[in-house]
């Protein structure tokens, strides 16, 4: 009999906090060119992906990639 699939379970940083917690900040990361876009040509460039990051423990709670994902958060 093959092992049940455990219930993915929802991240979270040793205080407990999931990355939809109010004190969870998402943080835009750019690559060079998007970088570089930001300086030129001002707003406009999608992040290349989201850290969710724990204020209290520095914990990288998630990192999105997805592009609807990083279409909704810009
Ligand atoms: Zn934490």
């Amino acid at each position: 009999m093959p092992d049940p699939v455990p219930a993915p379970e929802p991240k979270r940083c040793p205080c407990g906090f999931d990355r939809h917690h109010g004190l969870i900040r998402p943080e835009p990361k750019y690559g060079l060119m998007g970088t570089l876009a930001l300086v030129f040509a001002g707003a406009g460039a999608r992040p290349l992906r989201i850290d969710y990051r724990c204020p209290r423990c520095n914990t990288v709670i998630e990192t999105v990639t997805d592009p609807d994902a990083l279409r909704a958060f810009h």
